[in-house]
């Protein structure tokens, strides 16, 4: 794929209007009060609308939030599979949670200027509220996903987003958590309008997709998480280009077991210690080191006050269970990290949640703040690690998408980059 994409600087915005595709799908009070509880995702988009707001652009902005049903039918079988009761009047509610005024609220708080905002997407008022937007001026759509087509990638739907900007509008996309989608208006809308990338987006790109493309060697590659089957891609992927791959967290008891170690109750996939061991094939093939931990933090459950020992990899005792890395691999862990040019990271080392269990994650997210690296986060529960554990301004990047940075580092086509205008 190529990274080298136009950005809004490549661009006369200048008395234009330009749809600014952004990534405002930030967590809600569980209430239903619509109170945002955390609204870093509404922050990282400010620099790109700051720019086209003063480069004299009339901003046409949107985004999806959360998961809502358009189709009464179809949320009605959901909620029937769930056993709970479908009234129309139930879903009417479950769309209202949904609705983008918390979202303008904010953002115009943020930017100190007011945001107008759209009764629908493409209807009547975004339609007339967008003719009267001026230059430095900036609306807001409602949710996207209220449209049927938008998930459907349907070409009607991005062509009526696209003529909101009239005849000579720009596509700007900054939502970097969306682009691994090939909805109407994250992919499809570029067929109607110039494309082009927002300044998060060509952070990703220049960051994750450089170190991908031609890593400061030598590149490490820490993987963790829970599964080695929503690793794999990434696993995969990261063999062909890394020199150093470390295996942590709950996936390490499957490649465990897969050598014939005894893992206990620990997390195991048994289904993929074939694939386990052919992955071990294939780094020692291709020359890559691949780490595996040597000892394990024990609990005798699954809880954060579970009792807790220190054993060997592979000698877990019965009805004992893995939820960290070891001290000793941490050691190994945080040598490997030394001397790396790139450390791409992803996936806890143990169950961080639980105070007593995240010292393996804490240890390797310091390793990485003291190392003169390159160094990347991508997944969300790996950029909540770090953040939690205080290490995020110690990082030269933590992705702002989850699964389009796993779907980045896994190597595949992102419709909503591929999307985008050459340089
Ligand atoms: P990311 O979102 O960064 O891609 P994942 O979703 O793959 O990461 O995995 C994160 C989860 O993995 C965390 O919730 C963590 O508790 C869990 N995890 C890590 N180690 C273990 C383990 N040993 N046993 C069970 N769960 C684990
Ligand atoms: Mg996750």
């Amino acid at each position: 794929m190529n990274y080298n994409k136009k950005t809004v600087k490549d661009v006369d915005v200048k008395g234009k209007k330009v749809l600014l595709r952004c990534d405002f799908n930030v967590p809600l009070a569980k209430d239903g009060s619509g109170v945002i509880t955390d609204d870093n995702r509404i922050r990282a988009a400010l620099p790109t609308i700051q720019y086209l707001l003063e480069q004299g652009a009339a901003v046409i902005a949107c985004s999806h939030l959360g998961k809502p049903e358009p189709n009464f039918e179809k949320w009605a079988k959901k909620q029937a599979e769930k056993g709970k009761d479908a009234s129309e009047e139930k879903w009417q509610k479950s769309l209202k949670e949904l609705r983008m005024e918390p979202v303008a609220a904010r953002l115009s708080e943020l930017l100190g200027k007011p945001v107008v905002l759209a009764d629908d997407v493409v209807g009547p008022d975004a339609t007339a509220k967008a003719a009267a937007l001026k230059p430095g001026e900036i609306m807001l759509l409602q949710n996207t996903r209220f449209e049927k087509g938008e998930t459907k990638g349907d070409p009607e739907l991005a062509k009526k987003m696209a003529g909101l900007t009239g005849t000579d509008g720009v596509y700007v996309s900054d939502a970097f958590g969306a682009v691994h989608r090939a909805h109407a208006s994250t992919a499809i809308v570029a067929d109607y309008l110039p494309a082009v990338s927002g300044f998060l987006i060509q952070k990703e790109l220049e960051i994750i997709g450089g170190a991908l493309a031609a890593p400061k060697r030598p590149l490490v590659a820490i993987l963790g998480g829970s599964k080695v089957s929503s690793k794999i891609g990434v696993i995969n992927n990261l063999l062909e280009i890394a020199d150093t791959i470390i295996i942590g967290g709950g996936m390490a008891y499957t490649f465990s077991a897969a050598q014939g170690g005894k893992v206990g109750n620990s997390l195991l996939e048994e289904d993929w210690k074939d694939y386990a061991n052919d992955m071990v094939k294939k780094a020692a093939e291709k020359g890559v080191k691949l780490l595996l931990p040597v000892d394990t933090v024990v609990a005798d459950n699954f809880a954060a006050d579970a009792n807790s020992q220190v054993v060997k990899a592979g000698e877990i005792p019965d009805g004992w269970e893995g939820l960290d890395i070891g001290p000793e691999t941490v050691k190994l862990y945080c040598d490997a990290v030394k001397g790396a040019g790139t450390v791409i990271w992803n996936g806890p080392m143990g169950v961080f949640e639980f105070p007593a269990f995240a010292k393996g994650t804490e240890a390797v997210a310091q390793a990485l703040s003291e190392t003169s690296a390159i160094t990347i986060i991508g997944g969300g529960d790996s950029a909540a690690a770090v953040q939690q554990l205080g290490y995020a301004d110690k990082m030269t990047h933590i992705s702002t998408g989850g699964g389009a940075s796993l779907e980045f580092m896994e190597g595949k086509e992102l419709p909503g980059v591929a999307c985008l205008l050459n340089k």
